[in-house]
């Protein structure tokens, strides 16, 4: 799942001579059921609501259905069972009572009469709009449609998720096409049969569709194929730019370059582009469903602000879908997982992805210097280190992805995405130091990253086995170089990456590029530095950092400020107060709502507007710049 500030865009095995089962899954005494047939009917997608019938080969007596509930790419217990409806059991026919489990709120009991050897089961599930929080069941549009099969799905309890096989097919509304990683097996009319796949593999494998699609294949020829699916409300945005293909392109060749191996027949980026969604960043092993803004492709900031979602979600097929932490890797979708490990699993990915976008040009060097001096201006400013430490918001994973932005400063957010890209950063350089820049993270990757090659496998690994690959790669104490930043509740952010590559953090008035193409694109303002304030466009006070200058003279989050130093409010008015802060006026003056009672609040503060920035130290080994540079060479796609 991809991070962006601290809004949650949103935000899991094939015939069964693939092996994805995760290793030391609990297998039950009896041999699993036979293959589970589920067609999805999504001719009503348009109308926001899907209908699905399975048929589960059974035997009398008591049987607990469950609908996943820890999807593996939100690591949170957040199957979208408030939007199942409909249920129904039967049998040739007859009606089965149910009852929902008391306790379990995602297990179905029922008692199978004697006799019945198959379960019909037929359930509804409905399509909501986007809203304010992150709703995974939001997939769907008059134009197009996302089907993630776990949200129409029940499987039997008592055998891993590997070793249910399941045969689906889907009928999808008229004249409208799909893609998905999933095998084929036929096609015909408006409808498609899939061929059998174990469940863990179905889950992983979201089918895109609509009325306007477009497939665009990257490095032609080579093997394995990857394409983008692109699927959008209208046909106008179908069009990618050869130039931005090409970046695409680059992608893929530098992916290669820096990892050395694929774990996946094919891969598919599925892009969707829409306004009426929710915005999302989701892996799987062979494919990745991303979902931006229909107007991203063209919208210079759009562009800016997205270019690292391909290069995370790619970079999750290595780094999350093949290597995973054992705490994740759960053989089931009932079982809870533990997070410790997401400063790797999110955290290393988001740093990888910061490396590609880079090399595969989707960014500047500038625009990638920007994104990590903002990363680690907005850690620096997080007043929540000091009661909580990274490590704790990753074991905290699944509150912290649920939690609002509004205090996100104090109550800290999902930083173990940002904040361990300073840190990876940090591994980085001081790799290359100690073996006098012979070695580096590209060499990490290509260990840990391993071949065998073509299947989507999970191998699991632990703190121990990373610390081991690092010592692999350079001899150093890896466990207490790791443990010291991850455990700290010291004030500042673990900026020793920057300094190590050759480079520190500043503060100018000097727009940062990555930070006003974020600010252009909501129309909100981010202030962390200066008074250590973020508002939206229409002066709602998203987060006031305690210990900053706004915080400090009584601004605090769901305020909403309606004037400036005597005038009416607007990021403008706001930044110039700033602005002119600098030059000895007594402070900033904030007329705000609160709850109904208007306030006055005096920012005592002079210290101008305040934008980080990488600057360059002279006389030192400029690592960072090298980690940026392009691996391959330069070609013509
Ligand atoms: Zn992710």
């Amino acid at each position: 799942m991809r991070y962006r500030g601290s809004i949650w865009i949103a935000k899991f095995i094939l015939v069964a001579a693939l092996s994805f089962a995760v290793t030391g899954a609990a297998h039950a005494q009896n041999p699993p059921p036979g293959p589970i047939k589920i067609s999805v009917d999504a001719t009503h997608a348009p109308q926001r609501i899907l209908h699905a019938k399975l048929e589960i080969p059974t035997r009398s007596g008591p049987l607990t259905l469950y609908y996943p509930k820890w999807m593996p790419a939100d690591h949170s217990p957040d199957g979208p069972i408030p939007n199942l409806a409909g249920l129904n059991f039967s049998s040739g026919g007859k009606e089965i009572p149910w009852h929902q489990d008391l306790v379990d709120m995602y297990a179905f009991n029922l008692d199978i009469p004697e006799g019945v050897t198959t379960l019909d089961v037929s359930l509804d599930f409905l399509i909501s709009a986007p809203g304010p929080t992150i709703d995974f069941s939001a997939s769907g549009t008059a134009k197009l449609f996302v089907l993630m099969w776990n949200q129409v799905v029940l499987y039997p309890k008592g055998w891993p998720a590997h070793d249910l096989t399941f045969d689906p097919a889907l009928t999808l509304p008229q004249g409208w096409k799909f893609n998905t990683s999933l095998p084929i097996a036929s096609q015909s009319g408006n409808g498609v049969v899939f061929s059998p796949v174990p469940l863990d593999l179905l889950i992983d494998s979201p089918v895109q569709s609509g009325e306007f699609t477009r497939v665009y294949r990257l490095n032609p020829g080579v093997q394995p194929s990857h394409e983008v699916d692109v699927a959008s409300d209208d046909a106008w945005a179908l069009d990618i730019s050869p130039d931005l293909l090409d970046r695409y392109a680059r992608l893929v060749s530098e992916a290669g370059a820096l990892y050395q191996s694929h774990h996946y027949r094919d891969y598919h980026f599925l892009l969707t582009l829409s306004d009426n969604i929710l915005p999302l960043g989701q892996e799987h092993h062979e494919s990745s469903d991303d979902r931006v803004s229909e107007n991203t492709l063209v919208d210079p900031n759009g562009r800016i602000r997205e270019a690292g979602l391909f290069p995370h979600e790619f970079t999750h097929s290595w780094n999350g879908q093949y290597r995973r932490p054992e705490g994740l890797a759960t053989p089931d979708f009932q079982q809870p997982m533990k997070g410790e490990l997401l400063w790797v699993y999110e955290g290393l990915t988001e740093y990888l992805g910061t490396v590609l976008t880079a090399r595969s040009g989707l960014r500047t060097p500038q625009q990638s210097r920007d994104y990590i001096a903002l990363t680690a201006s907005t850690m620096e400013h997080r007043a929540g280190r000091r009661w909580r430490s990274l490590q704790n918001t990753a074991n905290a994973a699944q509150i912290l992805y649920f939690s609002p932005p509004e205090w996100s400063s104090y109550r800290r957010s999902v930083d173990f995405y940002p904040e361990a890209v300073l840190i990876w950063l940090d591994v980085d350089s001081t790799i290359r130091k100690l073996t006098n820049d012979h070695r580096s993270m590209d060499d990490f990757c290509h260990a840990f990253y391993a071949p065998p090659d073509g299947q989507p496998e999970i191998k699991t690994y632990t703190f121990d086995d990373l610390v081991a690959t690092l010592n692999q790669v350079a001899p150093y104490d890896w466990r207490s170089f790791l443990r010291e930043r991850l455990d700290s509740t010291a004030a500042t952010a673990p900026l020793g990456g920057i300094t190590g590559g050759g480079w520190k953090l500043v503060y100018t008035d000097d727009p940062n590029e990555y930070l006003a193409a974020g600010e252009a694109q909501s129309g909100g303002a981010d202030f962390t530095a200066s008074i250590g304030l973020r508002v939206r466009g229409d002066g709602f006070v998203v987060d006031s950092i305690p210990g900053m200058p706004a915080f400090e003279n009584g601004v605090s989050p769901f305020l909403k400020i309606i004037g400036v130093n005597g005038r009416k409010f607007s990021v403008d008015e706001l930044r110039r107060a700033i602005r002119d802060s600098k030059s000895g006026s007594d402070g900033i003056e904030i007329t705000a709502m609160n709850t109904g009672t208007l306030e006055k609040h005096e920012i005592k503060y002079q210290g101008g507007i305040r934008y980080p920035h990488l600057e360059r130290v002279a006389g030192t080994s400029d690592y960072l710049g090298e980690i940026l540079k392009s691996l391959t060479p330069a070609t013509v796609h």
